[in-house]
């Protein structure tokens, strides 16, 4: 990683660094290689909504934005899960390049891996079992980084970043690992890290820097994420999903899993969760008709950069960036 410059006091000190240009010009390709690569594997592209009267309660420590519609107490999305599990209604393979707000805690503005806005590359496929999207999120990521490491050599060189680090992610398969077994690793390490939680960003960056590849954690517990990430049949407490963690360092990529679509089931849940059910009117009324089984995940786009152009900060990665607590353009 390079040192990280002083955050920026206006937009166009930030934009007329070398280093941004750069680092957006990437972000430019690589958002480009990840609509040729799903739309040639037959997804269609939807817009996201950006405001909605419910949005993802599953961001552990970070609160939503309300938005008053009409004197109606709206959100603005904390991420498209909802609308994701929808739209496999009318298609059977979406992706949204989709906004996130998320007032994340004050401490997380020095991590280097948070902001409040962000977008994630949200991708659902119908029928699909969770090997099924951390495949397409595998090729996703190798299709990705092989096509700015052909097309965008100087960029990369301009940024410091050493091309070699790429050569195994282009590679065959990622590893895998569980949540039970990275927790052991860490606490044997001395971190800390509780056994039915969320892995914290700390320890994410501790597993991460012990990579040379990116990897999956699969099987999260049960109460570390939200209600519609579905519960092993097998393995009751334990879910059907997965994290995809960048080496070096750079911590987790993206968020995935087996979606619950069962009412019943999703009720249960949302009780578990603390979650008040009759807040979800329309996504319920949707899962009492039928919304179909699926699997999917939501890269983070800004970590994605930061990772590919080997940044520092993840805010460096976005053009007019939002660090929490920061006032900014
Ligand atoms: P989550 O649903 O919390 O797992 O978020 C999905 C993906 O979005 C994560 O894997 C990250 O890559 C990215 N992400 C989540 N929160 C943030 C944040 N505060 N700042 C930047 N990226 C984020
Ligand atoms: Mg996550």
């Amino acid at each position: 990683m390079t040192s990280t410059p002083a955050f920026p006091s206006s937009p166009d000190e930030h934009l007329l660094r070398e280093n941004t240009r750069a680092t957006l010009r990437i972000q430019s390709r690589m958002l480009a290689a990840t609509r040729a690569f799903l739309t040639g594997r037959g997804f269609q592209e939807l817009l996201p909504p950006v405001i909605g009267p419910v949005t993802d309660p599953g961001i552990r420590g970070s609160k939503q934005v309300d938005v008053d519609f009409y004197g109606h107490k709206y959100k603005l999305m904390t991420s498209a899960i909802l609308y994701k599990q929808a739209s496999l209604l009318a298609f059977d393979k979406i992706f949204y390049i989709a906004p996130n707000v998320r007032l994340e805690p004050l401490e997380t503005a020095v991590t280097h891996r948070h902001l409040a806005e962000f977008h994630q590359i949200d991708v659902e496929i119908r029928d699909a079992r969770r090997e099924d999207a951390m495949e397409v999120a595998e090729q996703l990521v190798a299709y990705v980084v092989d096509e700015v490491v052909r097309e965008l050599p100087g960029d990369l060189e301009l940024l410091g970043r050493d091309t070699d680090a790429f050569r195994e992610v282009v590679q065959g398969v990622f590893g895998r690992t569980t949540h039970k077994e990275a927790t052991a690793d860490l606490v044997a390490l001395g971190h800390p890290q509780d056994p039915g939680a969320e892995i914290d960003w700390q320890g994410e960056e501790i597993i991460s820097a012990k990579s040379s590849r990116p990897f999956f954690v699969v099987d999260y517990p049960k109460g570390s994420r939200g209600f519609y990430d579905r519960e092993d049949p097998g393995q009751p407490g334990v879910l059907r999903n997965f994290d995809l963690i960048a080496p070096e360092g750079y911590g987790e990529l993206a968020s995935g899993s087996e979606r619950e679509h069962d009412y019943a089931a999703l009720v249960t849940r949302m009780r578990e969760t603390g979650e008040n059910p009759a807040k979800y009117g329309w996504y319920l009324d949707l899962a009492r008709r039928g919304i179909p089984a699926s699997s999917g995940f939501g890269i983070g786009l800004e970590r994605f950069t930061r990772y590919v152009t080997g940044r520092t900060a993840v805010w460096e990665a976005s053009a007019y960036p939002k660090v929490p607590g920061v006032v900014s353009a």
